[in-house]
C-alpha cells in the first residue's frame, strides 16, 4: 500500500471563495438569471481574453454546443475538428446534426496540423474547431487564413488553455467564438461552468437568449428560438470571481511547475516533453509526457508503477478515428489521424496541481525515472 498519494489536480480553493459564495448566498442570488456575479464574471474574464462579450454557460460542452448552435451550423455542414481532444468538442458538433471532420495532430504540440485543413474543405465545410490542448495554443494564422479564404467560422475550444497566448494574443478572442470549460480540474474552476467569448454583439444576443430558453422578448413565454437551459448559476459566478482573482498566479504555478519537470526529466531518449513553440505562451494546463524510444510501449506498467507509489497520472484523449461508437457507425476509420492515434497511446500526464510541493515534484519524478529505467 502507498503510504502518500500525490493527486493529478487539485482546485486552489480558499476563503475568497467561500466568501463570494456565502454573499451570493445571503442575498438569495442562487440561480442563472439574477445575481451580480454572473455580470462580474462575464465582463471580467472577456475583457481578460480581449474579447467584448462574455456569455456563461454551465459546462464547457455546452460553450461548445452553444457556440455551433449560434452561428447556424446544423445538418448537411462538415466542421473541420482536431481529432485528439476530449471528445467533448465532437459531441458538440454531433448534437447539431452537423458532420465532424477529424483533422491529426503535431507530433509536438499535439494540435491540429493546419497543414492539413485545405485537403479537407468541401462545399459544405463551415467551420474549423481547433483545440489548444494541454494549454499550448495552435498555430492561428495558417488557421485564420484558411479560414478567410474559404469564408469558415473558426471556433475555439480553450477548454485547456485559459490565458495561453497566440503571438502575444489572448486565445479565445482569435476566432470568432472562444469556449471555455471551468470544470474543476481546469486552470480556473467553478466546479462545472464554462463561458463563451466573442466580439460580435449579435451573435452574444443569440447565444444569451439560446442558453436561457430563447424566451421572448416582448411576451415572454412567446419563445424566439428552441432553447437550452445552459445557465451558470450565480453561485457558480460567485466562485469563478474569486478564482478569477488567482488566474495568474495559477498560470506562473502551472508554468514553474512545467519548469521544474523539465530540469528534471530533460534529455533522455525515452520521454518526449512539452514544448513551447517561439509564438506561444502555453499555460501548461496539464503536464504531459509522450514515452519514447524503448519504452514506448510501456504505459499500461509505467502508470501502474507510478500508482504503487502513490503517484496519480491519466492517459491522453484517444482521438475520434479511435473510439468504436464512431467507427461502429460508419463515420470513421482508425487509420484515419495515424499521428493522433501515436500520441493518443504513448501519453499521460503527471500531478500539475498549483498547490503541488517541489518535494512533491521530486518525488514524482523520481518514481518516474525508476519506472522508466526498470
Ligand atoms: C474539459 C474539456 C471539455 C469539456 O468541458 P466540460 O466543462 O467538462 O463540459 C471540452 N474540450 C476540452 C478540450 C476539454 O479539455
Amino acid at each position: 500500500m502507498p503510504v502518500r498519494r500525490v493527486p493529478v489536480s487539485q482546485p486552489l480553493l480558499g476563503p475568497e471563495e467561500t466568501h463570494h459564495v456565502n454573499e451570493a448566498l445571503a442575498k438569495g442570488a442562487i440561480s442563472g438569471f439574477f445575481g451580480d456575479y454572473l455580470p462580474m464574471f462575464e465582463q471580467e474574464f472577456a475583457a481578460y481574453c480581449e474579447c467584448k462579450h462574455g456569455v456563461s454557460v454551465s459546462s464547457g460542452t455546452t460553450a461548445l454546443h452553444l457556440a455551433l448552435a449560434t452561428l447556424s451550423i446544423g445538418p448537411g455542414d462538415e466542421v473541420l475538428v482536431a481529432s485528439l481532444t476530449n471528445m467533448a468538442t465532437f459531441f458538440a458538433v454531433l448534437y447539431q446534426g452537423a458532420h465532424p471532420v477529424p483533422i491529426d495532430s503535431e507530433a509536438d504540440t499535439q494540435n491540429l496540423d493546419p497543414k492539413l485543413l485545405r485537403a479537407r474543405i468541401t462545399p459544405k465545410t463551415k467551420a474549423i474547431l481547433v483545440v489548444h490542448l494541454f494549454g499550448h495554443p495552435v498555430d492561428m494564422d495558417p488557421v485564420m487564413e484558411i479560414a478567410r479564404e474559404h469564408n469558415l467560422y473558426v471556433i475555439e475550444d480553450c477548454a485547456e488553455a485559459h490565458g495561453a497566448l497566440y503571438k502575444g494574443r489572448k486565445v479565445g478572442g482569435i476566432g470568432d467564438i472562444g469556449c471555455f470549460s471551468f470544470y474543476a480540474n481546469k486552470v480556473i474552476t467553478t466546479g462545472e461552468g464554462g463561458m463563451l467569448t466573442l466580439n460580435n454583439a449579435e451573435w452574444a444576443a443569440r447565444a444569451r437568449n439560446l442558453k436561457g430558453l430563447a424566451f421572448g422578448d416582448k411576451n415572454k413565454f412567446m419563445h424566439k428560438d428552441i432553447g437550452y437551459n445552459y445557465r451558470m448559476t450565480n453561485l457558480q459566478a460567485a466562485i469563478g470571481h474569486a478564482q478569477f482573482g488567482k488566474i495568474e498566479q495559477i498560470i506562473t504555478a502551472k508554468r514553474e511547475i512545467a519548469d521544474k519537470y523539465a530540469r528534471r526529466l530533460g534529455g533522455r531518449d525515452d520521454l518526449q516533453l512539452p514544448v513551447e513553440k517561439p509564438y506561444a505562451r502555453n499555460v501548461h494546463w496539464m503536464y504531459m509526457v509522450l514515452l519514447a524510444g524503448r519504452n514506448a510501449g510501456r504505459r499500461a506498467e509505467v502508470m501502474r508503477a507510478l500508482l504503487q507509489k502513490g503517484v496519480e497520472s491519466r492517459e491522453n484523449f484517444l482521438p475520434y478515428n479511435m473510439q468504436e461508437i464512431f467507427i461502429n457507425r460508419g463515420w470513421t476509420r482508425v487509420d484515419e489521424c495515424p499521428v493522433a492515434n501515436d500520441l493518443g497511446l504513448r501519453g499521460f500526464y503527471l500531478p500539475s496541481g498549483p498547490a503541488i510541493s517541489d518535494e512533491e515534484i521530486d518525488y514524482v519524478c523520481q518514481s518516474l525515472i525508476e519506472a522508466l529505467d526498470q
